[in-house]
């Protein structure tokens, strides 16, 4: 059967189409290899799997986070790194002990049980508990304004949301943050017994959201608290109705001696320059709460996965590509403060450094920083990418674990993901493995091994 003129020309126009695509420019064509290999493996994902639901959360300084380290420590090996070395930090060891209890009692509403979780670094209530009346308040500067005598025996309740209207959520949070980590300090300046965070999320549910909070060394410790977002507007409308409700709760934290703990990192030595690093990685520490998957097993996956997409193409480096699984991100960031002391110390050379820790959601780009010698290449290479959905070639990229590199002028870099969803998972225990996308997750591997590629020329 003859085909219409149409049809042939449609085919003709898509042919031309992949044809484009599919340019014979070299480097799109390892691209595209890259993510062919990504896109078809089942290995990152299975790896994944195995961390979330085998070791589960890896609470800095845990059992849990050790059988962590071992476990990367052995996929760098069967990745076919050449050499593969732990860099042993001290890390703390808060544990959050049995599960905490909550509740709010009304004279006129009646009693209500409350979805809460300890922070992170906290100390514990006393065994039976405390309870208090609540002064709710949505900022660490209107605690001034309230004063000790409004404050002084009271817990404060601080119900600030995550501002909605930022596109990256990102910022959302950023700009929320100080409630918690700096909240319980602030309020015990004032006298108050205990804190109670809104949890740092958009999701409307009954998860709270843990994370570190930070106490001031001269001031008393009180123990802190985050709640779930719908017991945080449920308690605020029963404020309103019963501004004197008493809310009580207990936790079990505690805080034990440091432990000794390692980075993980293995690499590829460079044909041309081996002692100049291109630096990838994630952190293997995790909150309690969930498993510990999108922040940030998935991180660590997939900077060992983008090795082994490299390596199984037989691709040969020509700088070093250093993958480095750091500790206690989310309690101390020892791990990233003892990886900087032993670079300035041992005089490391890094072209630049890569963190993966805004989750497995779909990718969108690359953050660097625009004081990179890199940063001109880099955003000429935006066309490369376009094909694979990376369109966002932006300025300013790190992270905390990176970060503590600035001080040795190292470039950092970062890979942007779809935030709409991340804080849903963040800190709870939504952050588990069901929560992963293998698409999403593969297309961020690749992205990843393709920016390596890039960077090693
Ligand atoms: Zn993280």
């Amino acid at each position: 059967m003859t085909k219409k003129p149409a049809i042939v020309c449609l085919s003709f126009i898509l042919l031309l189409f992949n044809t484009l695509s599919y340019s014979q420019n070299k480097d799109s064509l390892m691209i595209r290899q890259i993510f062919d290999q990504a896109l078809t493996s089942h290995l990152a994902y299975t790896q994944l799997r195995n961390l979330c639901k085998n070791i589960g959360p890896r609470l800095t300084g845990s059992g849990q986070a050790a059988v962590g380290i071992e476990y990367v420590h052995k996929l760098l090996k069967t990745t076919g790194c050449d050499s593969i070395y732990n860099l042993p930090v001290m890390v703390r060891n808060w544990e959050r002990g049995e599960k905490e209890t909550a509740s709010m009692t009304s004279s006129i509403l009646g009693t209500n049980d409350l979805h809460i979780c300890a922070l992170g670094g906290s100390i514990a209530t006393p065994s039976a508990g405390i309870q208090g009346q609540i002064i709710m308040v949505d900022s660490l500067s209107q605690l001034k304004k309230l004063g000790r005598q409004a404050i002084e025996g009271h817990i404060v309740f601080f119900n600030r949301h995550m501002d909605p209207r930022f596109i990256r959520t990102f910022n959302a949070y950023g700009r929320a943050a100080d409630q918690r980590t700096l909240g319980a300090s602030e309020a015990a300046k004032y006298g108050a017994i205990g804190v109670i965070i809104r949890s740092l999320t958009l999701a409307d549910n009954l998860y709270p959201h843990t994370g570190v909070l930070r106490y001031d060394t001269a001031i008393t410790r009180i123990p802190a608290v985050a709640i779930a977002t719908r017991d945080a507007d449920l308690l605020s409308q029963w404020l309103k109705k019963d501004p004197s409700l008493r809310v009580s709760y207990t936790t079990h934290c505690s805080e034990n001696q440091p432990v000794p703990s390692f980075n993980v990192v293995g690499e590829i030595k460079g044909s041309l320059y081996p002692d100049q690093v291109i630096l990838v990685g994630g952190h293997i520490d995790s909150w309690d709460l969930g498993e510990g998957a999108q922040d940030d097993g998935i991180g660590c996956m997939q900077s060992i996965e983008a090795l082994r997409i490299l390596l199984s193409l037989g691709y040969k480096p020509n700088y070093t590509i250093r993958c480095v699984i750091f500790i206690d991100e989310e309690i101390g960031q020892a791990g990233g403060r003892a990886y900087a002391a032993w670079s300035l110390a041992t005089k490391q050379k890094h072209r630049i450094a890569i963190e993966l820790d805004a989750g497995g959601l779909l990718p969108l780009g690359f953050g660097m920083s625009d004081k990179s010698p890199l940063f001109e290449a880099f955003q000429k290479w935006q066309p490369l990418m376009l094909p694979y959905g990376l369109y966002n070639f932006q300025k300013g990229g790190g992270g905390v674990d990176i970060g503590f590199l600035s001080g040795q002028n190292v470039p950092l870099m970062s890979l942007l993901t779809d935030s709409q969803r991340y804080f849903d998972y963040h800190h709870s225990g939504l952050d588990v493995f069901e929560n992963v996308n293998e698409r999403e997750m593969q297309l961020g591997s690749a992205a990843v091994s393709s920016i390596i590629y890039l960077l090693d020329r």
